[in-house]
């Protein structure tokens, strides 16, 4: 099997399983009792962790919350600050090729009273900044813009609208669960409020994530959604798994080698140079190294990916191909029908080598070529 599909999620680095190993088992306290040593143990390490993950975004560990993943701090973030007391602004802008984890949490709060503007994208998948500019008015509470797209990898300018957030007293909200650890991010540089971030898309391990919430220039309010033992300052209730928040911190030790991007472009200019009727979708250079989102011409993607089993590829967001539906990403790119049908993504890692992509392009080609022949025209 080669994995192509790390935007979908990521093996965990065998650096970060030895680290989380212990937390199992011998050091299993609970952080919240702290009455004796295995406790006070646990507590220790969770803020090491912390200490990790705040540094990869030049951040104040105290401004990192836990939380089961990024699915979790979108909706912390979004709903959290809607709901706090202290706001009373009800507008929020956002854009139509967010993650389902931003977007959703949107229209339920457009059920309770806000009105939310969903700015489009060009064919690119850029967003026009002057559109933005012109969405916020003086009701708007808060801007939340993803800083990599998950399907086709775009790269959003999120210091300059962090700058025109500041500029504007507006909140911002960055949903980084594909650029942490791979692009460089400064919190204060940026202008970010609120970033969500998830382990498991980093080469850590599922179920476990975290918010950034700015503590001060300006003080971020932000109400929980989980309520009970008083976890996390009041903010996220429950126990700290542990193990999870171990790897995460891990993780964000492990620095993104460059070597993905020669990989990428190795794939892509592979089967751009094999085959006719292919069309990258999204912004050719603004975007992640590790991505690559290509349309094939006459071929439905499903089928490429059926074709070829060796090769794990997603034919849309894995978290939205569950309702089968035709990517609404590429749609809001303005793809037509047959195109968005055509697609497949790829998106590499850390431990794919050269002699995997040179494979995977092999039959790539090859398949992409049965299946246009197979056609009935
Ligand atoms: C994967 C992903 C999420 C959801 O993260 P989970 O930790 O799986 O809940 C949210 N946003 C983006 C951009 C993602 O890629």
């Amino acid at each position: 099997m080669i994995y192509l599909d790390h935007n979908a999620t990521t093996p965990v680095d065998p650096r970060v399983l030895d680290a989380m190993m212990p937390f199992f088992t011998e050091h299993f306290g609970n952080p919240a009792s702290r009455h004796h040593v295995l406790g006070c143990d646990a507590a220790k390490t969770v803020e090491t962790a912390r200490e990790q993950v705040a540094s990869v975004i030049g951040a104040d560990p105290r401004e990192i919350i836990w939380t089961s993943g990024a699915t979790e701090s979108d909706n912390l973030a979004l709903q959290g600050v809607a709901q706090s007391p202290v706001y009373k602004k009800r507008h929020i802008v956002t854009v139509a090729t967010e993650h389902r984890a931003v977007l959703d949490p949107c229209e339920v709060l457009e059920t309770r009273g806000f009105r939310v503007t969903y700015l489009g994208v060009d064919s690119d998948g850029c967003l026009d900044l002057d559109r933005l500019t012109k969405a916020i008015t003086d009701q708007t509470l808060m801007v939340s813009v993803m800083h990599a797209n998950n399907e086709i990898g775009v790269l959003h300018p999120i210091a300059d609208i962090g700058a025109l957030c500041k500029d504007r007293g507006v909140l911002f909200h960055t949903d980084a669960t594909q650029s942490f650890g791979k692009e460089p991010i400064d919190v204060h540089a940026m202008g970010i409020d609120l970033l969500s971030a998830s382990a498991h898309k980093m080469h850590g391990p599922k179920g476990v994530g975290m918010l950034y919430v700015r503590r001060r220039d300006p003080r971020v309010r932000c109400a929980a959604l989980l309520h009970g033992g008083g976890h996390e300052r009041g903010l996220r209730s429950g126990t700290l798994n542990v193990p999870g928040i171990v790897g995460m911190g891990a993780a964000a030790t492990l620095r993104a080698d460059d070597g993905v991007r020669a990989l990428r472009d190795r794939l892509e200019t592979g089967i751009l140079s094999g085959l006719d009727g292919v069309e990258i979708n999204g912004h050719p250079t603004q975007r992640l190294a590790n991505t690559t989102n290509l349309s094939f011409d006459g071929v439905d993607g499903a089928k490429l990916m059926k074709a070829m089993p060796e090769v794990a590829v997603s034919s849309s967001s894995a978290c939205t191909s569950a309702l089968l539906q035709p990517s609404y990403v590429l749609g809001a790119l303005g793809c037509h029908e047959a195109r968005i049908r055509g697609s497949v993504r790829f998106s590499l890692g850390r431990f794919n080598t050269a002699e995997e992509i040179d494979i995977a392009t092999a039959q790539v080609v090859e398949s992409v070529r049965a299946l246009r022949t197979a056609r009935p025209t």
